[in-house]
């Protein structure tokens, strides 16, 4: 099974151009979309959910078992037959207790057999640790146990292709790590895509990704082969806080973070910097490069 998605391109009416001829593909498994906030990432995923057109390009699910191939921007009931979606913004009815919601949802998504019904949504409530608080009005609930709801809503009907965007924006550490857990468990015979604007949530998850910003494509490939790609071409040094715009005028400098009280600059560069040490580049490393690139090319 894999997801094509080819020359896409969006341009709402206000004149942004959210997706600009975007093009990649998605095999089974977990897959990350990583982009600064305003990249696209969601029109993108709300076009592969079939909630929003796009003014050119096409998206296919190829490979899907009992099927033929599907054409995403038109065969759109087929898709939804398939899918799970879990938006950005996720509401929900406060005063719903989960375990209705979820037999709501999954009579609307025709399982019309009531104890079938049961047996299902008590099997989700279990695999998202919710089943205890089943009962419970879903206004109750923390940003972590509405986000597992999420995902069990997401899981009805054993869907084969799963979007979740920006699923951990707002959890805390705990939560996020249970929801990491959560997600890498789907993983087989689907197509999982998470969008993102945190690294470390794709680092921790997925073995395929692509990054976009300001509406295009700037990297795709496996995390571990992107970060050899930038290997031996990142640079770091600890400066003053006051320094920092003296730096970006004379090295390419893709990140600064603090540290101890001082600033640790990353530059990127071919060659060694004076005065810079050498780091093994990391996921975020490669994000920063690639994002900075992008943002340079558009100011020009
Ligand atoms: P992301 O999910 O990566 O934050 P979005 O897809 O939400 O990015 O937004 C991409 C760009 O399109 C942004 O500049 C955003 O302001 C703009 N945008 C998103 N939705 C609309 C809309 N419905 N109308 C006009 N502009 C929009």
């Amino acid at each position: 099974m894999q997801l094509e998605i080819n020359n896409l391109s969006k341009t709402y009416t206000n004149g942004v151009r959210a997706l600009q001829n975007v093009s990649f593909t998605i095999n089974q498994g977990m897959f990350g979309l990583l982009g600064p906030n305003g990249a696209g990432k969601s029109s993108l995923m709300r076009t592969i959910a079939t909630l929003q057109e796009a003014d050119s390009g096409s998206i296919r699910l190829t490979g899907l078992p009992g099927e033929g191939d599907l054409d995403v921007l038109t065969q759109k009931d087929a898709v939804r037959r398939v899918l799970g979606y879990l938006p950005q913004e996720f509401g929900v009815y406060p005063r719903v207790t989960a375990e209705a919601m979820l037999d709501h949802i999954a009579s609307l998504k025709g399982i019309a057999n009531g104890s079938e019904r049961k047996a299902i949504v008590q099997g989700l409530l279990q695999k998202v640790n919710l089943y205890d608080v089943r009962k419970k009005n879903l206004g109750t609930y923390s940003g972590g146990m509405k986000q597992r709801f999420g995902i069990a809503q997401a899981l009805i009907g054993s869907p084969r292709l799963i979007i979740v965007d920006e699923p951990t924006a707002g959890l805390d550490p705990a939560e996020r790590n249970r929801f990491h857990n959560l997600l890498a468990e789907i993983g087989e015979n689907t197509i999982v895509i998470l969008s993102t604007h945190i690294v470390e949530d794709v680092t921790n998850l997925c073995s395929d990704m692509a990054i976009i910003c300001l509406g295009q494509v700037v990297a795709t490939g496996n995390p571990a082969d992107l970060v050899k790609e930038v290997s031996g071409k990142i640079w770091q040094k600890s400066v003053e806080k006051a320094e920092i715009d003296t730096y970006r005028q004379t090295h390419r400098i893709i990140s600064t973070q603090l540290k101890g009280g001082k600033t640790r600059l990353h530059a990127y560069s071919d060659m060694p910097l004076a005065g810079f040490d050498p780091v093994s580049p990391d996921l975020e490393d490669v994000y920063f490069t690639k994002i900075t690139e992008r943002m340079e090319v558009a100011t020009v």
